[in-house]
């Protein structure tokens, strides 16, 4: 790795050739990969180790292939003005890799290691990070079962993999118009929908798929038990404002209890807002005056429209919203230009 090193030591000031502002969230390979595998022998995770970004083997009967035995986790890491690398309340995606790991069961990484392989990658990809306010750093956390499994069990050996992608700032994309979803369901109760399991995902893509084909950009789900409720989208948390009052479906393990989500609503309560995690009924949405959907790809955006049985409802956008303030002030803490109170963001260089 004495390689490896140097490179990162010449690296301090060098931009990889990408146009910033071109930026989606499409994949953009960078130079490495973070991997540390499990074996049951020893029963702990080995010290894992930088690797040029590439594929990757896996046995045709390995659990991931087979039984979809796997979780995976977001999160970004901005450049400060100064140049400096922050993440933003990594600690927070261990610990729902750990939870997620308990319900898949697999071994997790320790928080420290979580940390560890994270940090590693991104100073390893660091001139990868687009520069301060043109986009983050994307960090993809895998964990999943790689041994040969023929029968339904859980796997004997894992592996933890982190690999990064710049990725735009989502917000320059367009509106979204939202429609709800009351034919398929992202998640039962007793079910994954709480954790990040790669299972979760691609159940979805059929009502996305329609959804897309119609010209909206994101379906809603609505609960699986009574189909009264609203969960949240394919990939995000959903917020309701009328009048002083925020609402949110609670995270009760059929949505995914997003790290963006929290910290809205912390935000929001330091604002004075009230907030209610609560059964939001799809009438309430309707009758509501913003939406906004929160996650670490798209931070905060509001909500266009929602389609609900044929019928459009429009809502507040633009500047005078209440989305835009807490977006402002979320992405302000996370790119290190309002100062950090809440001590969310680690600085790693
Ligand atoms: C990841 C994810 C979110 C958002 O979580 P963040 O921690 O804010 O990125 C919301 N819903 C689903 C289904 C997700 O997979």
């Amino acid at each position: 790795m004495g390689s490896l090193e140097h490179l990162v030591e010449c690296d301090k000031t060098e931009y990889a050739n990408v146009n910033w502002d071109e930026l989606g969230f499409a994949l953009t390979k960078t130079d490495y990969m973070f991997v540390m595998n499990w074996c049951k022998d020893g029963e702990k995770f080995s010290e894992g180790v930088l690797t040029r970004f590439g594929n990757i083997e896996l046995c045709p009967s390995s659990g991931i292939l087979n039984y979809g035995q796997g979780l995976f986790e977001g999160l970004k890491a901005y450049r400060k003005e100064d140049e400096r690398i922050l993440l933003f309340r990594p600690e927070e995606n261990a610990l729902r890799m750990q939870m997620g790991a308990d319900r898949m069961c697999m071994p997790s990484p320790t928080v420290q290691q979580f940390l560890d392989a994270v940090k590693k990658t991104v100073l390893a990809n660091k001139r990868w990070v687009p520069p301060h306010g043109r986009g983050a750093l994307y960090v993809r956390p895998l964990l999943m079962g790689t041994s040969p499994n023929l029968g339904v069990k859980p796997a004997s050996e894992y592996t933890f993999l982190v690999y990064a992608s710049p990725v735009g700032s989502y917000h320059k994309g367009p509106n979204l118009n939202l429609v709800v979803e009351d034919k398929t369901h992202r998640a039962t109760p007793g079910g994954t929908g709480g954790v990040k399991a790669v299972i979760n995902y691609s159940p979805v893509y059929k009502a996305l798929s329609e959804a897309k084909a119609k010209g909206f950009t994101d379906v809603l789900f609505l609960d699986a038990l009574t189909g009264k409720y609203i969960e949240e989208g394919s990939a995000c948390n959903v917020f309701v404002l009328k009048e002083n009052v925020i609402s949110t479906p609670p995270a009760h393990g059929t949505i995914l209890p997003g790290i963006t989500r929290k910290s809205i609503i912390e935000i929001a309560l330091t604002f004075g807002y009230q907030v209610e995690e609560r059964a939001v009924p799809i009438e309430q949405v309707l009758d509501a005056e913003e939406v906004f959907c929160t996650g670490t790809a798209m931070v905060v955006r509001s909500v266009a429209s929602i389609t609900y049985k044929e019928k459009r409802i429009e809502y507040k956008m633009g500047a005078e919203t209440v989305a835009q303030k807490l977006y402002a002030t979320l992405t302000g803490i996370q790119t290190g230009l309002i100062e950090d109170k809440m001590g969310w963001t680690v600085a790693i260089d």
